[in-house]
């Protein structure tokens, strides 16, 4: 593919990204040249995960595929939190190992990544994986003098030991009654019981079956925030270029995360922060514990498809909540079949690979696709510049005045967006035989001029689930989706 305008149209240094701690976007300056490191916190696996936790995991996907388009390399960690209080509570109730309460919702996770085309991480640490960097995290702190053994043997961190606590959530922690107050066990609280949190929790036979570690502090198992800590210290390094999730692991998730790794390292953890707004339904977060949940596989049993599902979820910008409703998936079944047709009927125009010659048009629908992308990812407006741009070239198509290589050069913008987009399909899938049959019987019936005949055949292929689109190389039957 001949695509040195393409790499000439994409710049850099014009990507300005959000910045949750700042509260402002900013550019980007990587820690090591060339090379971005990417922290994304991954999923608790109790359970399936629902479309409003993929909603987060689709932004992580767009700006990874962005900083890649705009040829920076990027070292992706995406955790998975094999031990936390709702693992070990199933893993309970169902009377069988972590391990074996886990693996079925990892293996479901990674095929729902996969049927949503979410690029694959560099790497998924289990958090089981990393007991012995969190105890050694563990030990820092106590070394440091931030971190307490508690009355009931768990080792608790001292939030008031750390002055720039609450900063990336922009909490005053003079205004809050700070301690070991009640939520300090839990993996989850509210900003208004800001408390100590668990780093080490002491094993209780009763709540934790036979789950623990040993540890030189006692029988336990280690907080979920330390365990996001720890994974991404070992494998990114002390200090990371972007971290990122949903806004409701800023508190205090992501603000733990900062107490744990800067008091023990001393360095600057974070470059830059990003977070996702929610996806709600009837004006509720979607969570599993509120019960308002779709799962990907609820949605492919409606009949919707995973580029569909992904396109969807993708189209409103990130930091905006996503109010989700049926009938948007439906609409941009439309939109995803425009794009579709629009890359079969650029095929039966173009000439062979590398010999693109874009017009000024798409050179400049190059511009606003990548001129969106670098204002903090704003889908929206790259979006609105790719069916701008199909628009007028669909009118020039009607009139013939699309030549060879300036249909190749569109080609080659769409799969450039493509890498980003992810939900266009280039390759249709294989046409069964008995279609073909079909539309054989139909051309042969139409020159023939029996068109009772031609209908019939033309019937039977609908029937399959198949269209019929007249394109200058014949009749092709495509898939309906
Ligand atoms: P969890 O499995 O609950 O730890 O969540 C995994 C990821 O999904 C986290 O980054 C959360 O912030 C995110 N998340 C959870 N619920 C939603 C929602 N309704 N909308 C968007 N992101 C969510
Ligand atoms: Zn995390």
């Amino acid at each position: 593919m001949s695509i040195e305008w393409i790499m000439e149209g994409v710049d850099p240094s014009k990507v300005r990204l959000f910045n949750t701690a700042i509260r402002e976007k900013e550019s980007l300056h990587p820690l090591r040249e060339g090379e971005l490191t990417l922290y994304t916190c991954g999923p608790t696996v109790y359970n399936f995960a629902h479309i409003g936790n993929f909603r987060t995991y689709l932004f992580e996907d767009l700006l990874r595929r962005t900083l890649e388009f705009f040829g920076w390399r990027v070292r992706q960690v995406m955790n998975l939190t094999d031990v936390d209080d709702k693992t070990i509570k199933g893993a309970i109730r169902e009377g069988v190992t972590l391990e074996a309460f886990t693996k079925p919702y990892i293996e479901a996770f990674f095929e729902d990544l996969e049927a949503l085309r979410i690029q694959p991480a560099s790497s998924y640490p289990k958090a089981t994986d990393y007991i012995p960097q969190m105890i050694e995290l563990i030990h820092c702190l106590l070394k440091k003098g931030v971190a307490y053994g508690g009355n009931d043997g768990s080792i608790y961190y001292s939030i008031a030991k750390f002055p720039r606590y609450g900063a990336l959530s922009h909490l005053k922690l003079d205004e809050l009654k700070v301690g070991a107050g009640e939520g300090a066990l839990h993996d989850e609280y509210e900003k208004e019981s800001a408390s100590d949190f668990v780093l080490w929790k002491a094993y209780d036979p009763d709540r934790d079956g036979g789950i623990f570690w040993e540890s030189p502090f006692g029988k336990g198992r280690p907080g979920w925030h330390l365990e996001c800590s720890a994974m991404a210290m070992d494998l990114l390094g002390d200090e990371i270029d972007i971290h990122v999730g949903g806004v409701d692991n800023i508190f205090p998730h992501h603000e733990n995360e900062i107490a744990q790794s800067e008091a023990c390292t001393g360095k600057c953890f974070v470059r830059h922060w990003m977070h996702a707004d929610h996806l709600i339904v009837d004006g509720k977060k979607m969570s599993k514990s509120a019960g308002n949940f779709f799962t990907i596989r609820d949605l492919f049993a409606k009949g919707f498809s995973g580029d569909e599902v992904r396109y969807a979820l993708l189209q409103t910008h990130y930091r905006i909540q996503l109010n989700f409703k049926f009938d948007e998936i439906e609409a941009v079944r439309a939109s995803l079949e425009r794009l579709n047709a629009f890359v079969r009927r650029l095929k039966g125009v173009a000439a062979p690979d590398g010999e693109g010659r874009p017009t000024r048009r798409t050179e400049a629908a190059l511009k606003g696709f990548a001129e969106g992308l670098a204002d903090d990812l704003n889908i929206s407006s790259a979006l609105a510049a790719l069916f701008d741009w199909l628009r007028e070239t669909n009118s020039l198509l009607d009139m013939k005045k699309v030549s060879a290589h300036e249909a190749r050069a569109a080609l080659d913008l769409l799969t450039a967006a493509n890498r980003v987009l992810g939900f266009i399909t280039f390759d249709e899938p294989p046409v069964p035989p008995e279609i073909e049959q079909l539309l054989r019987c139909r051309e042969e019936a139409r020159l023939a001029k029996n068109w009772a005949e031609a209908d019939r055949c033309r019937g039977e292929v609908l029937k399959r689930g198949y269209l019929i689109e007249d394109t200058p190389k014949g009749p092709q039957a495509i898939k309906q989706r």
